[in-house]
């Protein structure tokens, strides 16, 4: 049986950032990869320019990994964004940062940052396995047994950075979820996240294409308001998405109502006695110019009038109230029933994943096997858009990669 110091499951950029940072202490490390090829998913993000972090305090990255900011504190302040952007521009790649933070390639390549990702690995010994997907893990005398098709593998140190559920083209399809079980691990339920919502018999199907920035959105679980945002929109052919719906997709479930307001300078509860005081006051001004004042867009206007039966040469004068209200309800809080999420297929991350409880979040170690670790999606982690995640699946893997650096041939912290 071939023995390893390292093996790490998975070629994605936890397991490349893991791999290359216990390399450069000298460790002899082997990455298993499913797929012909690594980092399938990093090649497609942020439609292939890679928006890989955020800018700005990374203290303030912590509340965009809904409940658990307080897991991901010690490893992102280890390995924070100003040190993934230094990263790579001392390897020769540039990044830049778009207005409202988000950080990119500067040649707008995801194939660069693979690029470097892998020279990096190449230059300090990282052996790379393709097309060898993992069957199955388990342990003896405190080893690690790594099985793919043909042979079992020993290992001293045994990294998951299998990735989420989402996008199994890519490779990642759950398998950490079963790695981790079979080694006594739990997982929380998981779903699709980053994912954009199906409305049922969605009425804006025309509209397709049609975005709307900052609009607040408020969801409904069961007749109560639970959460509100704001966020930029996109109306799809089959119901809504863009940044807005997507950062809040982690918490939307079928059977919610997604409410949202076409009169963004207000908030809902105000906007709507507004827009009915306007409709009120507007006597002899036809009701289609007054929503076209409202800054809404053309289309917008002829399906809301379509939708109240109002004509489009009829006045707000000729308004009945209970038309008025239908109008004002429709311009700042449009319901729209919720038929499911896009699934797995299409979401960008996973909610839930690997259960947090039995990872020590300051070196990413299970708590329940000494030299097992967890890096990147496979945790139950995830972030919203913005390169958050791509900073988790870095940070996580060189934090799992340094406390492997750490070890000794037992297995030992050589510091304790
Ligand atoms: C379309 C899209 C766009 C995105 N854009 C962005 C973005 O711009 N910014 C951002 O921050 N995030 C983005 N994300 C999310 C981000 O890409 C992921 O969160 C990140 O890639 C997770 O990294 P990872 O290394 O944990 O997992 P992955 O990148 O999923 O890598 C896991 C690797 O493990 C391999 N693997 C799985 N099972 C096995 C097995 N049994 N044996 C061997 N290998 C296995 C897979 O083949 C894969 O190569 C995007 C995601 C998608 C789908």
């Amino acid at each position: 049986m071939e023995k390893h110091e390292v093996i790490i499951i998975g070629g994605g950029p936890a397991g490349l950032f893991c791999a290359h940072t216990c390399a450069s202490s000298g460790k002899k490390v082997m990455i298993l990869e499913k797929m012909p090829s690594c980092g399938r998913k990093l090649l497609i993000s942020g439609s292939g320019q890679c928006n890989i972090t955020h800018a700005g305090e990374v203290s303030l990255f912590l509340g965009h990994y809904g409940e658990h900011g307080r897991f991901v504190k010690p490893c992102l302040m280890q390995y924070s964004n100003r040190d993934l952007i230094a990263f790579f521009q001392d390897r020769g790649l540039a990044m830049d940062t778009e207005e409202g933070g988000k950080v990119f390639p500067v040649t707008r390549k995801s194939s660069d940052v693979m690029e470097i990702l892998l020279a990096e690995c190449s230059l300090h010994g990282v052996e790379i396995r393709c097309s060898e997907p993992v069957l199955s893990a388990g342990t003896v005398n405190g080893r690690f047994l790594v099985t793919i098709a043909k042979e079992t593998y020993c290992a001293d140190n045994l990294v998951i950075a299998t990735g989420g559920a989402s996008y199994p083209a890519t490779g990642s399809s759950g398998d950490g979820y079963h790695l981790a079980g079979a080694l006594g691990h739990r997982t929380t339920d998981i779903g699709p996240a980053l994912a954009a919502v199906l409305v049922r018999d969605f009425p804006l199907r025309d509209l397709t294409g049609m975005s709307f920035e900052n609009t607040p959105i408020t969801l409904v679980h069961n007749g109560r308001n639970v959460l509100k945002h704001h966020g930029d929109l996109l109306l799809t052919h089959t119901g809504l998405s863009g940044p807005g719906i997507l950062d809040i997709s982690r918490y939307i479930r079928p059977g919610d109502i997604v409410k949202v307001s076409f009169f963004p300078c207000q908030e809902p509860e105000q906007a709507k006695s507004t827009v009915t005081e306007l409709l009120m006051g507007g006597k002899g001004i036809t009701v289609a110019r007054m929503l076209r004042d409202l800054s809404l867009p053309e289309r917008l206007v002829k399906h809301l009038l379509g939708q109240a039966g109002v004509g489009t040469g009829q006045t707000c004068a000729h308004l009945t109230k209970g038309t008025r209200n239908t109008l004002a309800s429709m311009i700042t809080g449009y319901s729209f029933p919720v038929r499911a999420l896009e699934g797995f297929d299409r979401a960008m991350v996973t909610r839930g994943g690997v259960t947090l409880k039995e990872i020590d979040p300051g070196t990413m170690e299970s708590h329940l096997h000494q030299g097992l670790y967890f890096a990147g999606e496979v945790l139950d982690i995830d972030g919203v858009t913005g390169g958050y995640n791509l900073q988790f699946a870095c940070s996580s893997g060189v934090v799992a990669g340094r406390s492997i650096s750490k070890k000794n041939a037992r297995g030992q912290d050589q510091e304790s």
